[in-house]
C-alpha cells in the first residue's frame, strides 16, 4: 500500500476584492509589510492599489520593492534581501505572477538569514522565513500555493529551485479580476505552466491518491477554458477557472514535484528566453508520447479529461497554443539533456529517463 503525507499549509481565499475585505488576516501578521511586484503589472492589475488599501485599514506600515524581473536571478533577489534588511518587515506581501511571488519567499529568507543569494539552494537555514501573503495577478505558476522559490543563476547556466516546508505561503488571495489585463500571449503561456504542473503531477513517479485528485479536478476545469484560449477570448468564468486551475496545479506539484518537461524547458528559456510556461508546452506532446509507453492508462485519462482524442490532437493543440520551437543545433540538444538529466524532476519522471530519451523528446519537439 502507497505511503504518503498531505501537506497543504496556506490559507486560500477565493473570491473577488477579498484582499480589501479579509485585510484583518494581514494586521495577524504584523505591522511592516514589504510589498514585492514586478515593474508594472501589479498596478496595472489593480492588486497593489487593493494591497495598499487593505494595509492602510489595518495601520500596517509599508514599503515597496518593485524590481522583480522576469525569471528573477541571484543578483536580483539579492537586492530585494536588501531592501529587506534596511527595512525590517514583519511579513512580506508578493503580488503579480510567479517572478515576483518567487522573489518574495527569497527575500523572506534573505530578510532574516545573513546569507548571500546563492546560499538559498542550501535549503537550510538558521532562521526561519518571514511569512508570505501571495496574490497571483498570472494564472499558471500556482506559487501562491507551494513552498517552492525558481531562481535563474548565471553560475549554473540554468534555473533552479529552492524550497524549505515554511515558504508555503500564509495567505494566497486567488482574485481572477487582476489576471484580466493579462495580454492573450501570456494568458496562454502561464495556462500551459499550471497544465504541464496538473499532468507532470498526475504522471509523476510520486503521484499520490490525494495529488490524483488534485490534479483531475485541475485538468477539468482547465479543459473547460481551452476552447476559449483557442478561440483567444476569455471571459471572466474563463480567467476564474484558470486561476483555480493553476492554483490546483501548485498544491499537485508541492506534493509531486515537477518532471523533465520542467527539467529540459529551463534551458529552453535560459539560453533562448522562451517565457517558462511555453517552453513547457512545446514539449508536453513528446513528454506524453513517452509516457504512453510507461503509464498508458494515465495519458488515457489526461486525454480523455480535456476531451482530446489522441496524442497528435494534444500536440497540435500545445502547437497551437505555444507557437513554434526554436531551432536547436545537435549540440544544443545534447548539452540540455546532459544539464537535464542529473535533475530532480528527471528522477521523479516515470521509466529510465537516459540522456538518449532527453535528447529525443527534445529532438521530436
Ligand atoms: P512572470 O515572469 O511573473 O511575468 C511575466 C510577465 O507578465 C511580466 O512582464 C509581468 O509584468 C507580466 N504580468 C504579470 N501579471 C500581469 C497582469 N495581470 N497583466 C499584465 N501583465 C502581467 O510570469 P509567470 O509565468 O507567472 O512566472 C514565471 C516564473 O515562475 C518563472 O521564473 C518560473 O520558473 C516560475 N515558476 C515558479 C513555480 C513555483 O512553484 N514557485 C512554478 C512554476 C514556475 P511585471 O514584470 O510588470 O510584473
Ligand atoms: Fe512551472
Amino acid at each position: 500500500m502507497q505511503k504518503y503525507n498531505f501537506f497543504m499549509p496556506t490559507r486560500v481565499i477565493h473570491g473577488e476584492n477579498e484582499l480589501v475585505n479579509q485585510a484583518g488576516l494581514l494586521k495577524q501578521l504584523g505591522s511592516k509589510c514589504l510589498l514585492v511586484t514586478g515593474k508594472t503589472s501589479a498596478k496595472a492589475s489593480g492588486a497593489l492599489d487593493d494591497a495598499v488599501e487593505a494595509l492602510t485599514s489595518q495601520g500596517i506600515q509599508y514599503e515597496l520593492f518593485d524590481q522583480v524581473e522576469n525569471n528573477p536571478s541571484l543578483e536580483n533577489v539579492g537586492a530585494g534581501g536588501e531592501a529587506a534588511r534596511k527595512f525590517k518587515p514583519d511579513f512580506i506581501l508578493g503580488i503579480g505572477g510567479g517572478s515576483p511571488l518567487d522573489v518574495s519567499k527569497a527575500i523572506a529568507v534573505l530578510a532574516v538569514n545573513d546569507i548571500e543569494p546563492e546560499e538559498l539552494y542550501r535549503n537550510k537555514f538558521d532562521n526561519k522565513p518571514l511569512p508570505i501573503v501571495a496574490v497571483p495577478t498570472t494564472a499558471g505558476t500556482g506559487s501562491e500555493v507551494t513552498p517552492y522559490s525558481v531562481l535563474t543563476s548565471s553560475e549554473l547556466e540554468t534555473k533552479k529551485s529552492f524550497s524549505v516546508p515554511e515558504l508555503f505561503p500564509k495567505i494566497a488571495f486567488l482574485d481572477w479580476r487582476y489576471t484580466e489585463k493579462l495580454p492573450l500571449t501570456i494568458t496562454r503561456d502561464t495556462a500551459l505552466d499550471a497544465l504541464s504542473h496538473l499532468v507532470e503531477g498526475y504522471l509523476s513517479r510520486r503521484a499520490t491518491g490525494s495529488s490524483d485528485l488534485l490534479a483531475e479536478r485541475g485538468i477539468k476545469l482547465w479543459a473547460k477554458s481551452l476552447k476559449s484560449l483557442r478561440d483567444g477570448a476569455l471571459a471572466p468564468e474563463d480567467r476564474d477557472r484558470l486561476l483555480v486551475a493553476s492554483a490546483l496545479g501548485g498544491m499537485t506539484i508541492s506534493h509531486t514535484g515537477t518532471t523533465l518537461v520542467h527539467a529540459l524547458g529551463y534551458s529552453l528559456t535560459y539560453y533562448h528566453d522562451l517565457p517558462h510556461g511555453r517552453a513547457n508546452g512545446l514539449l508536453m506532446g513528446e513528454y506524453l508520447r513517452y509516457n504512453a509507453q510507461h503509464v498508458p492508462q494515465r495519458v488515457t485519462d489526461v486525454l480523455a479529461w480535456l476531451g482530446l482524442k489522441d496524442i497528435d490532437e494534444f500536440a497540435q493543440v500545445m502547437d497551437e497554443l505555444a507557437g513554434s520551437m526554436p531551432d536547436l543545433t545537435g549540440e544544443q540538444v545534447k548539452e540540455y539533456a546532459a544539464k537535464a538529466v542529473t535533475t530532480k524532476n528527471v528522477a521523479y519522471t516515470q521509466g529510465d529517463v537516459t540522456e538518449e530519451v532527453l535528447q529525443k523528446i527534445l529532438g521530436n519537439a
